[in-house]
């Protein structure tokens, strides 16, 4: 049995995480697991997993949560804070660590991971964009794993030559090819773009996914942290990285070598693929999702990204090719200004002129440490937040 940490198990992929585990109660144990407001479903979660931590932000949600625990069977402890989530990852018992938290704020868990040396399922990008080369010389100097579990990322991984390590240089490989289905306003007029509403943002065609992650592909911003994290990943160059649109999302991203083989990794938009093939690497086993049948989808097609309708996705190119801390000040402005236009206070179209604007007036910023990183991202998100004000 491996022990299994699910870093934000009440959002959507730690949902379907758990799916994948209950179909494989008998290779998996599940002894953490952590949300920051959702009680409710933690609370229901613990009755079904029994996990022997559970840690939620707030101290008094955490001792709600445990005097509603005590009235059912229960293995479980119940912690609160930052602290905490980096606690748990370290348990002895603790060999998987999925890192599902949204945003920056799962970055400290998730170095926390690296250091004691766990396997890394990593959706959660943003870690990896703020903190980059850090975060993967802490797994490298600590023989953690990192295993990709953003669908495109993990399609890479799939398809890079046998016995491939995230964070070496691939032997052959001449491109990484992400695709990307282009989210809900992929024909949408520049001009239209200004008026959209969150709901409109938040309905992607082919996924479901949190709101962060449902606005930023709409910016298509989530391609452009997908284009760091390839890079930190794989060890390759943002000039090495092509990003195609692919529409129905069934190729979810192909390895181009220097032979002219492209190889791509298939399946159906279900996250639960690449959470069963991370969480068994490199063993197989089942995830529940529906057997793709390429007779029903007949055409799959391509094109270019239109850099005019999506600035967002030429900034982060711009952001990783200039290096440092640029990702980080645009991870942490993207921050800021998705949720302002969740809560209705900025437009669709002023999210990619703050993170503009903040990454021009931070150009000179360098930072060598977590310490400094944190501190950047402070103030960057403080320039955006007035930014948002002042629109
Ligand atoms: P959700 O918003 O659905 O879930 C986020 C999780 O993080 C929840 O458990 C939430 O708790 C917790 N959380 C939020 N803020 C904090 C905080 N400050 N401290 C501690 N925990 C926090 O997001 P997704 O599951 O969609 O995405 C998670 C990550 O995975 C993101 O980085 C996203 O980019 C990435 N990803 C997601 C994909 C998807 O299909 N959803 C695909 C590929 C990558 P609570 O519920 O209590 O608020």
């Amino acid at each position: 049995m491996k022990g299994v940490c699910i870093l934000g198990s009440t959002g959507s992929i730690g949902v379907s995480t758990l799916d994948v585990l209950r179909l494989n109660k008998d290779l998996y144990d599940v002894i953490a697991l952590t949300a920051h407001k959702n009680i409710n479903r933690l609370y229901l979660q613990c009755i079904e997993f029994n996990p022997l931590y559970a840690v939620i932000s707030d101290e008094n949600l955490a001792k709600q949560l445990s005097i509603k625990l005590k009235d059912v069977a229960s293995r479980t402890t119940v912690l609160s804070g930052q602290q905490a989530l980096c606690d748990v990852v370290k348990l002895s018992d603790v060999n998987i660590v999925v890192a599902a938290i949204v945003g920056a704020a799962g970055l400290l868990p998730c170095l926390s991971a690296a250091e004691s040396g766990k396997r890394i399922l990593l959706a959660n990008k943003e870690a990896l964009v703020v903190s980059g080369e850090l975060f993967m010389d802490t797994v490298k100097s600590n023989g953690a794993e990192l295993l990709p579990l953003d669908s495109e990322h993990n399609a890479l991984f799939q398809c890079m030559p046998s016995g491939y390590l995230t964070g070496q240089k691939a032997d052959g490989v001449q491109k990484l090819i992400l695709t990307a289905s282009g989210g809900p306003f992929l024909n949408t007029s520049i001009d239209d773009l200004k008026s959209v509403t969150p709901e409109q943002a938040c309905a992607h065609p082919n996924w479901s996914m949190g709101k962060k992650i449902s606005v930023d592909s709409a910016t298509m911003l989530n391609k452009g942290l997908e284009v760091i994290e390839a890079s930190y990943l794989f060890n390759t160059p943002a000039t090495d990285i092509d990003v195609v649109i692919h529409p129905q999302s069934i190729v979810h991203s192909l390895v181009d070598y220097k032979d002219g083989s492209v190889l791509a990794q298939l399946g159906n938009p279900d996250m639960k693929t690449p959470i069963a093939h991370a969480l068994a690497w490199p063993n197989r086993i089942a995830s529940g999702v529906a057997r793709l049948d390429l007779t029903k989808h007949g055409t799959l097609t391509f094109c270019e990204p239109d850099l005019e309708r999506f600035p967002c996705l030429k900034m982060a190119f711009d952001a990783q090719n200039a290096g440092g801390v640029m990702p980080a000040i645009l991870n942490a402005a993207n921050e800021v200004a998705v949720d302002s236009f969740l809560q209705g206070r900025l437009s669709f179209t002023n999210i990619s002129n703050v993170i503009e604007r903040v990454m021009n007036s931070m150009e000179n910023q360098t930072a060598d440490s977590i310490e400094k990183i944190l501190q950047i991202d402070g103030l960057a998100r403080h320039e955006a937040s007035t930014l948002v004000e002042a629109i």
